[in-house]
């Protein structure tokens, strides 16, 4: 399997352009597919609803919309700054992540 993207869902990244820059957040949603992720608090858009079955009241809704997984990087916390990653092949046969800059494995063996 070609490994294009090493992120993954639940990682720590860091925006690294747009109006978000800088923020260290989460990914929510990774979608490979579309080379697009879900990040916690950034690309938040609000819209205004009508009441609904699901909202009885109505009001504001506060979305995370998925934007290109190239604007963010891994947040490596030693490093505390956005990183590259790299794949190593551990004794034991498991592929594990690790941080390009100090060389920390991410990934639990
Ligand atoms: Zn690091």
């Amino acid at each position: 399997m070609p490994i294009k993207y090493k992120l993954r869902k639940n990682d720590p990244v860091v925006v690294i352009s747009g109006k978000n820059k800088k923020t260290v957040s989460k990914i929510l949603e990774l979608d490979k597919e579309k080379g697009q992720v879900v990040v916690e608090n950034v690309n938040v858009v609000k819209r205004h609803t009508r009441p609904n079955q699901t909202n009885p009241d109505g009001g504001i809704i506060e979305k995370n919309m998925p934007f290109s997984i190239s604007n963010v990087m891994y947040h490596c916390p030693k490093c505390n700054t956005g990183v590259r990653l790299g794949i190593k092949v551990l004794d034991n046969g498991k592929k594990v992540r690790y941080c390009k800059k100090c060389s920390e494995v991410i990934d639990k063996a």
